[in-house]
């Protein structure tokens, strides 16, 4: 590969100056990496260049059959002035088994982070420091190949764009309410569920919406066959705390492999937790609710780490949980991540990496 070149903007925006106000997603830092590819020659033209608008065809081929995939993982301060990653190599992994199910050509997982760590190297100064906040990382590698036909394309773009993100929630960690999906569906075996493939969200967005209008901020979804299991929440994996265990769904090709999902499974079993994956159904928690066995339930994913929940509904079941407050486990979990992200606490898995 080419050395990556760079072109540095002539215009610096202003900074963020209060970080509880950043939101989620909301604001870019000067930079942007992009990369092209071209069938029979491959990735080339690696750039770190102004972060700026594209210019697409009208015809490109991801405006009109969404082949296209992305990936979010978080920048923090490390100690004496390093920028911190947690679990790097994993997302580019995903990228790549997302890209092989989307006939997108792969990426080379070193360069890929070698790129991210020239681009946080020239954003530094954009990572915000205070409680819950952290530098948003989002790859993304779009089809653009000027033509109807439907076929995978033989170019693409990949990029990687950074946004400094406060908290999730507003709120900061507190219960959300959650409504169990039992007519639409997200995935099913043998679709794209397991990847982070730009369509699985465009087909969630009236159930999500729909259920806000009930007053629910997100949707549990179900197996996309009976209707029967439980899968995960729109950008977060599902757990579930019993009298005796903590379950999660296991990975069957339909729900997304989160990293926090196997962060979160291997700290418990670290801690002496019996946590499992396994078939759960909606049955088997409703049922645990009404005995009194369903102590706590939360979702993890990068970007709230984790994410109480202080409700469920499923059909006219509304089930309270834990008093719709935070559960032992989930602030656990909670600080014990966010603890290792933010180099408060040591680092027993070896997850995080640190760049000068
Ligand atoms: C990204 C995502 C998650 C969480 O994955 P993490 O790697 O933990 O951030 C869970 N479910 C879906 C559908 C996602 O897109």
């Amino acid at each position: 590969m080419e050395d990556i070149q760079f072109i540095p903007t002539t215009h610096l925006k202003p900074k963020f100056t209060d970080p509880s106000k950043l939101g989620f997603g909301k604001v870019f830092t000067d930079h942007m990496f992009t990369m092209k590819y071209e069938a029979g020659k491959g990735w080339y033209a690696p750039t770190i260049e102004p972060y700026a608008p594209f210019a697409l065809d009208p015809s490109c081929m991801v405006l009109h059959y969404g082949q296209a995939i992305f990936e979010g993982l978080k920048a923090y301060p490390g100690p004496d002035g390093k920028i911190a990653l947690f679990r790097v190599r994993d997302n580019f992994e995903r990228m790549n088994r997302s890209a092989a199910r989307m006939r997108i050509p792969e990426i080379d997982v070193d360069f890929a982070i070698k790129a991210l760590i020239e681009l946080l190297k020239v954003e530094r100064d954009w990572i915000p420091r205070a409680k819950d906040t952290a530098l948003y990382i989002r790859p993304t590698i779009i089809a653009t190949d000027a033509h109807l036909g439907v076929k995978a394309s033989s170019t693409y773009l990949f990029f990687i764009i950074l946004s400094p993100v406060g908290p999730y929630y507003a709120a900061g960690l507190d219960p959300v309410k959650i409504y169990v999906e039992d007519e639409y569906v997200r995935a099913v075996r043998g679709g794209t569920g397991f990847t982070k493939a730009a369509c699985n969200y465009a087909v969630s967005l009236l159930a999500g919406e729909l259920a806000k209008d009930k007053g629910y901020s997100q949707v549990l979804w179900l197996d996309g066959v009976e209707r029967k299991y439980i899968e995960e929440v729109g950008a977060m994996n599902i757990f579930f705390r019993f009298k005796d265990e903590i379950a999660t769904p296991m990975l069957q090709g339909s729900i997304l492999p989160g990293i926090t999902r196997d962060s979160v499974l291997k700290l418990l079993r670290h801690k002496g937790y019996n946590a499992v994956e396994r078939r759960i159904s909606i049955q088997e928690v409703c049922e645990a609710h009404a005995k009194g066995e369903l102590l706590e339930v939360f979702g993890t994913g990068t970007a709230a780490v984790i994410s109480p929940v202080g409700e469920l509904r499923y059909e006219d079941h509304i089930m309270e949980i834990n008093h719709n407050q935070i559960g032992e486990v989930s602030q656990m979990l909670y600080d014990e991540l966010t603890g290792i992200q933010n180099s408060r606490i040591p680092d027993p898995m070896g997850w995080m990496s640190y760049i000068d």
